[in-house]
């Protein structure tokens, strides 16, 4: 199922993508969620971020090649920060270029979002509280990172966590493609069967310490090959067997 949050006229709904249509929800996505009927064609609507979270917990270093980009070693254990509610923002939303930072970066990363209150989970209980997958960008203010001991500018300004285009609840996250384009180039391609720690290892990590709560979203880490983003670009992050979140880049703000 795709699960996607949407505007249609004055009203934002939830609904499942089926082919060229959008059939509203009329529950959440976390109630078992049941298509009321309506069918709109899916050209009508504007997509939004899927999930509104309460947290983004993010992975650092979770991929070795991108570890070494930047002279580093992959941690020992999970490296874990977090992005605020305000950094998300949906597909086609425009990615601001904040004036506080000259070095704007994207990060393509597989997001998991999470169904249900989950604190203390084993690795081998986490599908269980697991709802799906989207495609994530991790925008960075790099020079901002390499600066600051913590991330909260660097990688919390609002609009830094684009989100979607749709919650893909059937994907086996073990072993898909994940590529990053600018302007329809290659930038990051790697299999995230490539991450250090896995989907489960990462849950079970987390909700040692912190509880998630429905619609929360781990970015589970990004490949090597990120780089600088300039005016006007757009920017692709591709996840095989969800899709493909699209966003401009916007002018200096
Ligand atoms: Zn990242």
């Amino acid at each position: 199922m795709r699960l996607v949050r949407f505007r249609f006229g004055d009203r934002i709904a939830t609904g499942v993508v089926e082919g060229d249509a959008v059939r509203a929800l009329a529950g959440t996505f976390f109630e078992n969620p049941v298509p009321s009927g309506e069918e709109i064609p899916l050209d009508d609507v504007r997509l939004l971020a899927p999930i509104l979270p309460s947290k983004v917990v993010c992975l650092g270093r979770n991929y070795a090649a991108h570890a070494a980009e930047f002279g580093g070693e992959v941690p020992e254990e999970p490296l874990v920060f977090l992005k605020p509610s305000t950094s998300v923002s949906g597909p086609g939303d425009p990615i601001p270029l904040p004036s506080i930072s000259n070095r704007v970066d994207y990060e393509g990363e597989l997001a998991v979002v999470i169904g249900r209150i989950a604190r203390n989970v084993r690795a081998e209980e986490t599908f269980r509280y697991i709802l799906g997958y989207t495609c994530g960008n991790d925008v960075t203010l790099r020079d901002l990172q390499k600066k600051d001991d913590q991330w909260a500018r660097a990688k919390g300004f609002d609009g830094s966590c684009p989100l979607g285009p749709w919650v893909e609840t059937e994907l086996d996250p073990i072993d898909v493609h994940l590529e990053t384009r600018v302007n329809g180039e290659v930038r990051q391609s790697a299999s995230t069967s490539d991450m250090v720690f896995g989907v489960a290892t990462i849950i079970e990590f987390v909700t040692e310490f912190m509880t998630l709560l429905p619609g929360d979203v781990i970015m589970t880490g990004t490949p090597e090959g990120v780089g600088k983003l300039e005016p006007g670009d757009k920017v692709e992050v591709a996840v095989d067997g969800i899709g493909v979140l699209m966003n401009p880049v916007g002018g200096r703000a």
